[in-house]
This record gives C-alpha cells, structure tokens and sequence, in this order.
C-alpha cells in the first residue's frame, strides 16, 4: 500500500503527520468515462484445483513458510530483483513468465473466457543513502512516499545493500549520555539528525560500495508472537505469496488468468500504472495488498472495524478509487459458498495499485488481508487471513460453471 500523507523530508516538522495530499504525478491521472467489459462469471463450488503436494498437508503452515522466506528476501522499491528472480523460478513452468522493461513479472495460465488479472506489489520500504559523511556515517532519506511520522524507527538493524553483498546498519541519533540538555528536551526529530551507522571508514564505505543512492531495508527478527507472525514487508510480500500460492494451485482456470508481481508501488503505483505500455489488456483486475487491522488498543473500532484473523478484507473504496460492487458481491458469494470468513474495509490515507487497474479499464477489487503496524519493521499477520485470501480466489478462478 502507498500511504497518501505527503511530507517533505528533511525538517523536524518533516516527520510530522502531515495533511493529506495527493501526488501530483498521480493526481495527473483521472479516469475518463470508458465502458465497463462487465464479463459475468458464473460461481459455483466445482472440482478442487490441483493442489501442490507441500500445500496438502497443512495450507496454513505452507503459507507461512512461504511468507517466511518472501518477507526475508529485500526488495527495496527500484530494486525488487532478488524477490522477482525467486518468485520467477517458482513461476517458470506454470504457464508463459514473461518481464517488462520497468520490471514487472508477469505468469500467464491460458483460460476461456475473460482475462483476469491479479496483482500485488514487490517492492518493500526502504531508505536510501544520500551522502556518505567524512567518518562513514550515511546520510539517508526514505526512498518511498511514506516519510514516516516521528518518531522513526530509532535503533532498527538493517541490511545495507552494499555492490558487495549486504551489510548490517543500524538507526542512529545521538542518545544517553551525549546528549546535551537541549537535546534532551527535542521532542522531534528531523532526517538531518538521523543516520546510518555501518561500523565502517569512508574508505572501507567506498571499497565495499556503498555510494549515493545506495538503498537498504530493514532487518528485524521473523518471529512467532501468539498467534502473529511479526518481521518486515508484510506490505506486500503476503500478496506475492498469495500469487505464489495461487500458481501452485490453479491447474485449469475458467478464465485467462495473468499472475502479475509489480514494482515501485511505494512511491507512486509505477509498475501498475505501466501495465497498458507493457502491451497489457485485461477485462477484470484483482489486487492483494494488506489491508489495515483496527484491533489495537489505539486505533478505534469506530475508524477500522476490521479484526486480524477474521478473513480477508473486502476493500469498497481508498483514497483513489471505488472498488466494483458486482466483484465485491461476487467474491462474498464466493466465500459463503466456501465458509472462508470475509470483512468490509473502507480505507482513507491508503492507495493501491487498484486505482492504475481501474483507469485501464480493468473492473477491479481490492482485497486485503488485514495487518497492524503497517510501514513498520515490525508489521504483523495472522497467517490465517493470508491462506484464506489464496482459497477465496482459488474457489472463485477455478469454479466451474452452475
Ligand atoms: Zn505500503
């Protein structure tokens, strides 16, 4: 998801929640009156799709391998490859896997009937070097639209993806005992006064390259808390594996059915927004991407009504577009059918790729399995939601007719 709250970096009110606002590279984009294709799918339980043996067994436990392994590989937006080049061997095999020149991966599974595209976004948030001091220290800036409210993330380990191969970093300010008494009464913090810390010279910087525009994501633990699975890019790796896991399970689709992992989402749906260049047309567009849970003691019910392992969301609107009601109804048919639980979410300061799909003419769904603590190092999922999400549209594509 983008986070819509434009800020410019670099001052202390910088990391201050700031107004709302719209980009205007996106802003540029509005949809015109364009007939709807309105293909109309029949749904019906039918035959179960070929499933993976791994996935036999115990769905949920194979999901959360498979949420394990995307959310550790780094995919800072403009440089998704290594999570691209994993998902393209899961890929290849499966159907024609092709590239675009911007990057996104697409796996196209022949069908009958109307094209149906399904997206998620591989890119994750990052920060990016801005300059390299005289004593090795890196002068960072995020590398995404979201600038992050005050505080940042103080102290989060990160993988610094140096031309030599990662290097650990940490989140520095001053702190404790250096802190003059002026310091200590700041109650905000600007970028200038955060850096990155590698342990390293300027020279020994230069020799493992780490340069300007250098990026590097965060690297917290994965770990089980209860019934959560906590760690970095839940933001959007959970939809990648929903791909993943739908690739495995689709044999025979009713519809033509394109797979797609697209890039640079965080800093304004460019790989979405390119689809159309890519020589790209499709009739209906799903996309996944975490929605938001509301279940935390500061977030009201009253705002998002929305629970971790209740099921995937059904998303009506965010800030850039409206959700088809004919999907929304169809998809909830679906899930009843199925009894795979679903929720309502109607989101604000939140975009998604669905909004791109839309001005293409695709009909379009967001559907979003909920997380807490988005844009954060320490995101958290039920893995359950996810699971789900890849049944939901696996009962829904591989249905046969009524
Ligand atoms: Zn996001």
């Amino acid at each position: 998801m983008t986070d819509f709250r434009e800020r410019e970096p670099g001052s202390p009110d910088a990391l201050r929640a700031g107004a709302e606002g719209r980009s205007g590279a996106d802003a540029a984009h509005r949809p015109g009156p364009r007939p709807s294709p309105r293909p109309a799918p029949s749904d019906a339980p039918g035959k179960p799709a070929a499933t993976d043996p791994t996935n036999a067994g115990d769905p949920a436990a194979a999901m959360e391998e498979l949420l394990r392994t995307l959310s550790l590989l780094p995919g800072p937006t403009g440089q998704e490859d290594e999570v691209l080049a994993w998902v393209r061997r899961e890929w290849e095999g499966r159907g024609e896997v092709t590239q675009s020149p911007v990057g996104n991966l697409y796996l196209h599974i022949p069908g009958p009937g109307p094209r149906v595209l399904l997206a998620a976004h591989a890119d994750e948030l990052s920060l990016i070097v801005r300059s390299v001091t005289a004593d090795g220290f890196l002068r960072v800036l995020p590398g995404e639209r979201d600038t992050f409210a005050f505080p940042y993330f103080l102290g989060a380990p990160l993988k610094v993806l140096a031309d030599s191969g990662p290097l650990p970093g940490v989140v520095a300010t001053t702190t404790g005992h250096a802190l003059t008494p002026e310091q200590r009464e700041r109650t905000k913090l600007g970028w200038d006064d955060l850096f990155v810390d590698v342990g390293l010279t300027a020279e020994e910087c230069a020799e493992r390259g780490i340069r300007v525009g250098t990026r590097m994501v965060w690297d917290p633990q994965l770990r089980r808390v209860g019934r959560l699975l906590v760690g970095k890019a839940m933001d959007n790796r959970l939809g990648c594996a929903v791909l993943v896991d739908l690739a495995r399970r689709l044999s025979k689709p009713r519809f033509d059915v394109t797979l797609a992992l697209t890039v640079q989402e965080e800093i304004g749906m460019v790989g979405a927004s390119s689809l159309a260049r890519d020589g790209r047309s499709f009739d209906v567009g799903f996309v996944i991407d975490n929605g938001l849970a509301g279940d935390i003691p500061t977030v009201s019910e009253a705002h998002v009504p929305v629970k971790l392992g209740a099921g995937p969301a059904l998303v009506h609107r965010d800030s850039s577009v409206h959700y088809s009601r004919r999907l929304i109804a169809e998809l909830r048919a679906t899930a009843a059918r199925h009894a795979i639980p679903v929720q309502d979410l109607v989101l604000f300061h939140y975009s998604s790729d669905g909004a791109h799909l839309a001005r293409q003419g695709m009909e379009t769904l967001l559907i979003a399995p909920p997380i807490r603590y988005s844009h954060s190092p320490f995101e958290a999922v039920d893995v359950r939601d996810v699971e789900a999400t890849a049944r939901l549209l696996e009962a829904y594509l591989s249905a046969g007719p009524a």
